[in-house]
This record gives C-alpha cells, sequence and structure tokens, in this order.
C-alpha cells in the first residue's frame, strides 16, 4: 500500500473543504502541506449547485444587524438552534464574507457598484448576496477552486475516496484509508488535522435535489470511528423542487428567491392554497411549506403542485433566474407564461457529525465542517441561505484554531491502526451486488417511510427492511469500488436517521410525526447516537 503524510488533510471539494484548504494553508505550522481529497473532480459538491445565495449581515446593510438574523435562525429551527453557535455565526458574517470577496468570489451588484441584497423565506429583511442571479454556489466555487489550483501549498487528489478513520487506541484520529478510483488501489494518509467537509446525505432519498455524490460519506465514517453524531432526524425536504413526471427522478431545484420575489403556489384548481396553512403564505419557514404542498398533493391525488412565476415582470425573472428559467425551457415551460409543477425532495441535512464552530468534533485530531456537521445553527430547520454562511465561517474559524495547533504529522502508529490499514490490504473476494438496483430500493424505503411525515410504524418498517439490506450485503468494511462504499455508507447513515426519528416522539421543524403531532416542550434538546468500541476491527 502506499503511504504519505500531510499536516492537514481535507476530505471533499465544496464551499466547505475549498475554503479551509485555503486558509489554512496561508499558516506557516505545515511542516507537510495541505491535501484535499475528493471523490469526483475537484469541485464537484452540492455547493455548486447552490442557487439562491449566501446570508451576509453585513455592516454597509444599515437595515440588518445580528440581533435580528439571530432571531430569524431561532424560529426557523423550532428552538432547537444554539443561540452561542448562532450569535457566533451571525458575529462572525462581515469578515468572513468580505474576505471571501477578496479571495476572488463576486457576488452581483447594481450599476453602482454596490451589493445587491435579496429575500427569501422567514427571513425579516433582504440580507442574501447573491451570484450569476440564480448561480451563487457555482460563483462560489469557482472562485475558490481557481485560488487554491494556484497554491502551491495544497495538493489536490481528485477520484478519491476517503473510506475509514484510522483512529488510535487513545482515540485520536490519524489519517485516513483512502480508495483511489483511477489506479482501483487503497491508500494510506497520516495526518493530525483531518477535516471532514463531505457534504449531506440528500441521495439517501428517492427523490432529491443533491446530486450523486451526497451519500453521507462523511457521517458514517465518524460514526464508525466512534464520533458523536447529531439530530439526524432532521432532514430538510426543499417545497419546490421540478417535478415534470411522478416518477422523474430528476428533481431540480427552483429556488425560495423566485418565491421571495413574487410567485405563489397555486393547486390543480388554480387556487392560491397558502393562506390555508400560515399567514406569511409562500415566505413561511420551508418545513411548513413542504408540508402545505405534501397535504395538498394529497387531497388532489396528485404528485405535484405548481409555482406560479408569471406575475414577476418578466424582464426581472429572466435576469434574475436564468439557470431556472433555462432549464424549465429545456422542459418546455417558458416560466413567464407557464405555471412550474412543483413537489417537495430530500434537500438538506440539519444534522450530522457534532462539531463546534471551529469544527472540533468529540474525537481529538478529528474535526468536521460544512453540511457533514452539526453546530447546532439550523437547529430542527435550516433559514434559507444559512448554509453556505456555515460553511465558510466554520472553515474560518477552523483555519485558526489550527494556526496554534502542533500540525507535525504523526509519527507513532499503535498496533490498533496496523491491524485497521491490514484489513485493506488483504484482497477480497465475493459475490457481483447491483448496487444501483440497491440504492433504488433503500431510497424507496427512505422516501416512503422516513420522509416527511413519519410514524412508528413507518420507521419501524423502515428499520427492519435496513437491517435486511445490511445482513445481505456483506461488505460492510473492505469493498471493491466506489459505488460498493457508497452503499455501504447511506445504509449506515439509514440506521441513523431512522434510530433518531424513533427517539424523538414529538413533531418539531422538519421532523413531522403523525402520531405525535404537537411539539413537547421538554423535548428541546439533541438526539446524540454514537457507536459502541470499534473491536471488530482491531481484534
Ligand atoms: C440544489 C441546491 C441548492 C442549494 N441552494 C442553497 C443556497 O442558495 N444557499 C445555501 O446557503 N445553501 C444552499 N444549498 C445547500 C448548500 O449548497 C450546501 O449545504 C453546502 O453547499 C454544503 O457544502 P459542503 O462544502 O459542506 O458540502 P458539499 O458542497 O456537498 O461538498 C462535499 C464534497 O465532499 C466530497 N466527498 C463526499 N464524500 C467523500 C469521500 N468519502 N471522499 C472524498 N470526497 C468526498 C464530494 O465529492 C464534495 O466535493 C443548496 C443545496 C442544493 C443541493
Amino acid at each position: 500500500m502506499k503511504y504519505s503524510e500531510y499536516s492537514a488533510v481535507i476530505i471533499g471539494s465544496g464551499a466547505a473543504g475549498l475554503y479551509a484548504a485555503l486558509k489554512i494553508s496561508e499558516h506557516s505550522n505545515l511542516p507537510d502541506g495541505v491535501l484535499i481529497i475528493t471523490k469526483s473532480a475537484l469541485g464537484e459538491s452540492n455547493s455548486k449547485y447552490a442557487q439562491g445565495g449566501i446570508v451576509a449581515v453585513l455592516h454597509q446593510n444599515r437595515d440588518d444587524n445580528v440581533e435580528l438574523h439571530v432571531k430569524d435562525t431561532q424560529k426557523a429551527g423550532a428552538g432547537l438552534s444554539d443561540i452561542e453557535t448562532v450569535e457566533a455565526i451571525s458575529q462572525a458574517s462581515d469578515e468572513v464574507v468580505n474576505d471571501l470577496i477578496k479571495t476572488g468570489v463576486k457576488f452581483d451588484r447594481n450599476e453602482n457598484g454596490e451589493l445587491l441584497f435579496t429575500l427569501e423565506a422567514a427571513h425579516s429583511i433582504r440580507r442574501i448576496l447573491h451570484s450569476g442571479g440564480d448561480a451563487t454556489g457555482k460563483g462560489i466555487v469557482e472562485g475558490l477552486r481557481n485560488a487554491v489550483l494556484e497554491d502551491k501549498n495544497i495538493t489536490v487528489m481528485e477520484n478519491s475516496m476517503a473510506v475509514e478513520l484510522l483512529i488510535s487506541r487513545e482515540k485520536e484520529c490519524k489519517g485516513a484509508i483512502v480508495f483511489n478510483e483511477l489506479t482501483g488501489e487503497h491508500e494510506v494518509i497520516y495526518t493530525s488535522a483531518l477535516i471532514l467537509a463531505t457534504g449531506g446525505v440528500g441521495q439517501l432519498y428517492k427523490f432529491t435535489t443533491n446530486p450523486d455524490g451526497a451519500t453521507g460519506d462523511g457521517i458514517a465514517l465518524a460514526y464508525e470511528a466512534g464520533a458523536a453524531i447529531q439530530d439526524m432526524e432532521f432532514i430538510q425536504f426543499h417545497p419546490t423542487a421540478l417535478a415534470i413526471s411522478p416518477e422523474s427522478k430528476e428533481r431540480f431545484l427552483i429556488s425560495e428567491a423566485v418565491r421571495g420575489e413574487g410567485a405563489k403556489l397555486i393547486n390543480k384548481e388554480g387556487e392560491q392554497f397558502m393562506s390555508r396553512y400560515s399567514d406569511k403564505r409562500e415566505l413561511a419557514p420551508r418545513d411548513v411549506v413542504t408540508r402545505a404542498i405534501y397535504s395538498e398533493m394529497k387531497k388532489e391525488h396528485s404528485s405535484n403542485v405548481f409555482l406560479d412565476a408569471s406575475i414577476i415582470n418578466p424582464l426581472k425573472l429572466m435576469n434574475r433566474f436564468p439557470t431556472i428559467s433555462a432549464k424549465c425551457k429545456t422542459k418546455g415551460i417558458d416560466i413567464s407564461q407557464k405555471p412550474i409543477p412543483v413537489a417537495p425532495a430530500a434537500h438538506y441535512t440539519m444534522g450530522g457529525i457534532k462539531a463546534d464552530v471551529s469544527g472540533k468534533t468529540s474525537i481529538k485530531g478529528l474535526y468536521a465542517i460544512g453540511e457533514a456537521a452539526s453546530t447546532g445553527l439550523h437547529g430542527a430547520n435550516r433559514l434559507a441561505s444559512n448554509s453556505l454562511l456555515e460553511c465558510v465561517v466554520c472553515a474560518y474559524e477552523l483555519a485558526d484554531y489550527l494556526s496554534f495547533a502542533n500540525l507535525e504529522t504523526p509519527k507513532k502508529i499503535d498496533e490498533g491502526i496496523k491491524k485497521m490499514i491490514d484489513v485493506y490490504s488483504r484482497s477480497i473476494s465475493g459475490r457481483e451486488y447491483d448496487i444501483q438496483a440497491l440504492k433504488s430500493e433503500l431510497k424507496s424505503i427512505m422516501w416512503n417511510n422516513v420522509g416527511i411525515v413519519r410514524d412508528e410504524a413507518s420507521l419501524i418498517h423502515a428499520k427492519k427492511e435496513v437491517e435486511k439490506l445490511k445482513d445481505s450485503f456483506k461488505r460492510m468494511h473492505k469493498c471493491l469500488n466506489r459505488d460498493e462504499y457508497e452503499y455501504r455508507n447511506m445504509l449506515i447513515v439509514a440506521s441513523i436517521v431512522i434510530e433518531s426519528a424513533l427517539e424523538r416522539k414529538e413533531s418539531r421543524g422538519a421532523h413531522a410525526r403523525s402520531d405525535y403531532r404537537e411539539t413537547n416542550l421538554e423535548a428541546r434538546h439533541s438526539n446524540i447516537i454514537k457507536t459502541e468500541e470499534k473491536e471488530l476491527i482491531y481484534a
């Protein structure tokens, strides 16, 4: 097996991973440089597809302030957001977003060069910056990716997947095993700062806005390593994904900002129904809008409702939402004329690896940032455009924390780690699996039983079905290829989501239980799940 050493290793190249690499690379305590390991091409990520924007509480936006943003975030979070985390991230946003601009990220401005702010659901004022109209993620990722490629301190390993964390008997993270898709080999990477920036778990569900890579790898790896995982019952289902046909898996996002600019939701009868569900109508928090649409669809036995954007001035519509307009056009829909068929889809993971604002997890040497982490910012329901902000603020704070750390690569590797590496140097044989069919089966189980509305019976059914899939898949450690590793990770994460959802016997934010419809004031705490010791691999 090939071995290498780096002072800091970042897994993932979305907004969180790219920005963390750049900020860490600025420091002088890096004897062995910085490595980015990423599953596909550099920058391929959920981040790249973000549309609406990024929250920025900027001094020049006189209508805004930290208190107001904290209040909006907490309200959307349904009582579960961690107030200190929300305040810290909101307060840092001015400094970090300005640094992002200095790094080369371009946000949309008016003819006088002033930044443009937009409005999204559940924000009390316009405080969201955007790029390329509705291509904010592309703008951020391109700016950061160009800077990473110019940085001589950063090495990039593409088409490579972290598949196991190396944890010493003292419970410290010392590196990772990586599967290199190009060579088909496993490699060992040692480091004293292993940063998981691997994103969320949207691909667990049959219908999702997330690209293929969002299989919850980092959460599965951290869980297997014994790290604390938090709030996994809270999966955000975005209310408006393009739903051309009932079975089409492609669920292209129709950003909340379209509703922010005035578009209305209508049912099959053409009725604007949101006033029956919330006095905030289209601008109610996401979970509220999602359940309203779910309820209308059930009532009408239909697989979608419609978003009517024809109320917005056509010129404004085209300039502000060029990506959405173009996508709908390819499906034969002129959005200035015709309502868009939309339905909810799995979109964002509020839970994840329990971490503080500087990425520290419950395991020494292991850090988690971005969507893979759960800092407590989002609580039970994420406020629109807060996730990109969390990615960049936590990356910035992590780099600051690591600038004071000793980043010498570990010299002493204990017996436990040697045995773990040994598992990956042995060859494996066995039957071939139809992984695409197995993934589809798992995604249907999750969509039908652990989706927008759950109850005890559906969750127990899902638990049994996932156990059956686990029993029949014999490669829960070393696998043959990327697809198998992803499926292995999806099974691990599905069990955590189900376990957490069973545990929370109430409805709160994105977690709606038809058997416990009310919010229980005494359940105002997070669910934390941890594995037992990893004796199996050490044995
Ligand atoms: C369609 C869409 C629109 C959105 N719009 C907005 C918006 O307007 N505003 C907002 O704030 N948020 C938005 N979000 C959410 C936001 O984009 C994400 O939460 C955020 O970008 C996550 O960034 P990240 O860096 O944590 O993870 P990601 O961007 O998902 O990056 C994860 C990276 O890790 C890599 N990876 C994963 N597992 C492994 C592994 N085992 N080994 C190696 N590499 C691995 C992936 O290939 C990828 O490069 C949107 C999300 C989607 C899907």
